[in-house]
């Protein structure tokens, strides 16, 4: 799960890492009391979407005057009149895709004097197993950039879970920033509190980009971005919170509420499967007869017909969807309990696409009875293969 920079900046400095004063603003006729209440000379403007880029970024709507989602202005006065721009309309960078992020929520911040901006991250290395820290000179917008030109000025190192951070992760970190004097020891500080935050909140990633060396010499988070892991959330009910559900895509959204696992993909048959294995094998063997799966879904294994109906409304929302293929085996679900479920879904949202159900396992002949006797046009399968023939060639009559 993301979050917004503003609320990543206040998980920051509730751990004391240093980041500028700022104010969140919804509405634009709060930004100018939001922009009042902090010191000038300059006010940041900053888009808060669920993406990077945002300072070359664009915006969709044109208006002269107005480019990127990160504007720096020298009044009270000029901070509203960007805020007001930019809430509402749609800002497109290179995170976002070509149909961009609606900016719903503005960040005004404490304006920095710059002498120079770094990156720094912490983040989950698959491969060791290990806390990672990443470190380079080269921060700001074109992280990327130098990661493909120039590699060898990217750091990383990791942390022995054993020992846990150490004052000298800090100074590797400082050294590859080429740090110097008091900087260092802030350094080995914002190291400290990063790794710490990272292990007590269940984060998969905290990046700060840029990191900046201010002109009187201070480090300072400038920018950050925060990743956690769903799986943790449960135990970090501060963090959910902080969700902010017009980011996420709303069809996976409306499955997380019902407990479904669902996963949207770009081919044309939908697919309503219990267990993730069987999603797979599901998905394998429709490509395998020559069409592609258009979603992942397990509806799991004590699924009620409340989870069903919703299913098939999520997966007859989705209008690449050309066909339907239920595939259920009932151990712990029972297929009468389906059966029921698609009956009562195909009531209740209506049915313009073909639908092959095969069901095998517990109750089996109810559920098919149940489905036979509701005059509804469903074909059904006698086994995987079979089902996924049938609905193959529905689709592509
Ligand atoms: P991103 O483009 O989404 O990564 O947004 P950032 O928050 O990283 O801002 C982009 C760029 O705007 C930074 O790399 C800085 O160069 C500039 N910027 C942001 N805040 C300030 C500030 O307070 N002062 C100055 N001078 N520049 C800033
Ligand atoms: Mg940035």
């Amino acid at each position: 799960m993301n979050i917004h920079e503003y609320q990543a900046k206040e998980l920051l400095r509730a751990h004391g890492a240093p980041v500028a004063d700022g104010r969140a603003v919804l509405r634009a006729e709060d930004a100018k009391t939001a922009a009042a209440e902090l010191d000038g000379p300059v006010w940041v403007v900053k888009a808060q979407i669920h993406a990077g880029g945002r300072g070359k970024g664009k915006f969709k709507e044109r208006d002269a005057g107005t480019e990127g989602g990160v504007r720096l202005t020298r009044s009270v006065e000029a901070a509203a009149i960007e805020a007001r721009r930019m809430l509402g309309r749609t800002l497109v960078t290179h995170q976002t895709g070509p149909s961009g992020k609606q900016v719903n929520r503005i960040y005004i911040e404490q304006g920095a004097d710059i002498a120079r901006e770094l990156y720094l991250a912490v983040l989950l290395d698959r491969n060791s197993s290990r806390v990672s820290f990443v470190c380079s000179t080269e921060g700001g917008m074109d992280i990327e950039e130098v990661a493909r030109t120039n590699p060898e000025k990217i750091h990383s190192f990791t942390v022995d879970p054993a020992t846990g951070i150490q004052a000298f992760h800090g100074r590797r970190a400082a050294a590859a920033l080429e740090l110097t004097g008091t900087q260092i020891r802030q350094c080995v500080r914002i190291i400290s509190i990063l790794y710490n935050l990272f292990l007590e909140l269940d984060a998969e990633l905290i990046e700060i980009n840029p990191l900046i060396v201010t002109s009187s010499g201070k480090l300072r988070c400038l920018d950050c971005k925060m990743a956690f892991d769903s799986n943790a959330l449960y135990r970090n009910s501060a963090i959910l919170t902080l969700r902010d559900e017009s980011e996420e895509n709303p069809k996976e959204l409306a499955a997380s509420k019902f407990d479904l696992n669902y996963i949207a993909l770009d081919g044309e048959i939908g697919c309503m499967v219990n267990g993730a294995g069987l999603a797979m094998a599901t998905m394998d063997i429709i490509k395998l007869y020559g069409s592609e799966p258009a979603n992942f879904l397990d509806v799991g294994g004590g699924a009620t017909k409340e989870k069903v109906v919703e299913a098939f409304k999520i997966i007859t929302s989705d209008d690449k969807v050309k066909g339907i293929l239920v595939n259920i085996f009932g151990g712990i679900m029972r297929c009468d309990i389906i059966a029921s479920g698609i009956v009562e879904a195909v009531r209740d949202v209506g049915l313009g696409v073909p639908l092959v159900v095969r069901l095998e396992g517990t109750n089996v002949d109810q559920g098919k009875a149940i489905i036979d006797q509701s005059g509804l046009n469903v074909i059904a399968a006698n086994d995987l293969g079979d089902a996924a023939r049938r609905i193959v060639a529905a689709v592509g009559a």
